[in-house]
């Protein structure tokens, strides 16, 4: 477990990568182009995915059939589809800007899925530590992500119709991880697997350990920016005494 202890090893703090990822997703959504506006249109999209789980299993399309039923009959659709549409896009960043780091044993997200104690955990990271390699490695390739981009991007709107502006969102929370990452002082091999070096977006002097008062005033910094593109700090100020 000694790495786990190696500040140079440390995955750069959750809360950092969730906030990063979420004001990303914020900044995109403050420009959005018409066909990033989520939806989440219940009868369409299981109208659509019905003859796919049908064979299968019967029962349960029955039981779907009546809850989509007593939804679309209710007049709670208008109200909140869209801001469920939005919560999803959310989580669907927050999702992506946390995977990466489910190369490393005690990040957040193993211990969300239980994957970082007991037998399981050990054999997770096993199979990280054999198969995919150390932290900070092919899960934080540039091509890992340009690959999950594609795929996802390919496969999910075809699965879902609405499902392109989660897609995209999947895309820029896992982006963002690794940009957040090459901001710390341990750089990210970015170019792997041809390049094995470490690269960082910025100049070595600006970099930070993780878990640094740097890491939090950075990403404060961006926090902040955020609330100014989307007009919130003038909103503030202009509310002030
Ligand atoms: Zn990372």
């Amino acid at each position: 477990m000694h790495f786990v202890r190696d500040r140079y090893n440390r995955a750069m703090l959750f809360r950092s990568h969730v906030t990063v990822g979420l004001c990303g997703a914020a900044l995109v959504a403050r420009f959005q182009p018409a066909w990033l506006t989520p939806s989440w249109p219940v009868e369409a999209g299981w109208a659509q995915l019905r003859p796919l789980i049908e064979s299968g299993a019967p029962w349960f399309t029955g039981l779907v059939d009546g809850a989509v039923h007593l939804w679309s009959t209710s007049g709670l659709a208008p109200l909140v589809e869209t801001p469920i549409a939005y919560l999803l896009l959310v989580a669907v960043v927050g999702f992506g800007s946390l995977l990466p780091d489910i190369d490393h044993q005690s990040s957040r997200i193993n211990r969300m899925f239980g994957t970082s104690r007991g037998l399981f955990g050990w054999l997770v990271h096993r199979f990280f530590r054999i198969f995919v390699g150390p932290h900070r490695t092919v899960t934080h390739y540039g091509a890992t992500w340009l690959g999950l981009s594609l795929a996802v991007g390919y496969f999910l709107p075809q699965l879902w119709s609405p499902g392109a502006p989660y897609a995209v969102a999947f895309s820029i929370g896992y982006g963002l991880h690794i940009a957040a990452d090459m901001l710390t002082e341990r750089g990210v091999p970015v170019f792997g697997p041809f390049i094995k070096r470490r690269y960082t977006l910025v100049p070595d002097l600006l970099t930070f350990p993780t878990g640094s008062w740097r890491e939090y005033a950075t990403v404060l910094a961006l926090f902040l920016f955020t609330l100014w593109a989307w007009g919130v700090w003038g909103w503030i100020v202009g509310w002030l005494p």
